[in-house]
């Protein structure tokens, strides 16, 4: 499996996954013009993508989801409790949309979509896999909790939010009280400590690759979100780049192309 993140953070995500048959886009938060840019870099053209895959209605996640299925009869794949929210933001032909309950293949991926408590009508992360290769996307998250963990455990590969530094979070002046408090809520955003707790059960578990993403630009910094979690990881003896691979996911351009294959777990 090759995967890149595209974009990850407020003003834009979108997430690549290619298999030996398939092409997929998780979420486009981005203009047309980036996602075809950055697809080009793949030297991958968008009328080869097979579905786009939606996590959540919010903006960021779907703000170039109309021009691009419009212009190439993408399907979309969305969980059904926002049936009715994404007919009305996403303005293409209704037969586009496929909307699901439980886990679905596309082509040779098989794909499951878990719950997560972000504050949007529904928000969903996904593992996927190709035969035992998994990769999973869980940003967006407000809560790493069991039910989660259970779900992307054997994952080789995890795009996992590390979005706000709680100090810079609250010393940033132009959000509202009632923002901060929604950010720093269990159905708001990651913290760069709860993902590192997150990453250190992962990594018991088997994942030996991790990219932090959706990271603030107002209360977070890449440096102080991997500082942030190598610090705690270095705390219970994992060593990144020894025990554990982490990685970033940027907001302006794309990030690194990994190849997952059944093995990628022996980091
Ligand atoms: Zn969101
Ligand atoms: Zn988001």
């Amino acid at each position: 499996m090759r995967i890149c993140n595209l974009a990850s953070g407020s003003k834009g995500n979108c997430t690549f996954i290619e298999s030996k048959h398939t092409k997929i886009l998780v979420d486009i938060g981005k203009p047309f013009p980036y996602i075809f840019s950055t697809l080009g870099e793949l030297s991958v053209a968008p009328e080869q993508i097979d579905a786009i895959l939606i996590t959540h209605e919010h903006i960021d996640h779907i703000k170039g989801v109309t021009k691009f299925a419009r212009s190439y009869n993408t399907p979309i794949y969305a969980h059904m409790s926002i049936k009715e929210i994404l007919y009305h933001q996403i303005k293409v032909d209704p037969n586009l949309f496929i909307f699901y309950e439980n886990d679905f293949i596309i082509g040779d991926l098989h794909i499951q979509p878990f719950p997560i408590p972000h504050d949007s009508k529904c928000c969903v992360g996904y593992k996927i896999s190709e035969e035992d290769a998994v990769v999973s996307i869980c940003t967006d998250l407000g809560q790493f909790n069991d039910d989660t963990f259970e779900v992307i455990k054997t994952s080789a590969l995890v795009y996992l939010e590390a979005n706000y530094d709680p100090e810079m979070l609250m010393a940033y002046p132009n959000y509202p009280p009632f923002l901060k408090r929604r950010i720093n809520s269990n159905h708001g955003h990651l913290s760069n400590l709860s993902c590192a707790k997150a990453i250190e059960r992962l990594y018991k578990s088997g994942t030996r690759l991790v990219v932090l993403s959706h990271i603030s630009e107002h209360s977070n910094t890449t440096n102080l979100a991997v500082g942030t979690v190598a610090n705690y990881l270095e705390s219970k003896g994992i060593i990144p780049n020894q025990h554990i691979k982490l990685d970033i996911a940027h907001q302006e351009h794309r990030g690194t192309i990994f190849r997952i294959t059944p093995t990628s777990q022996k980091f």
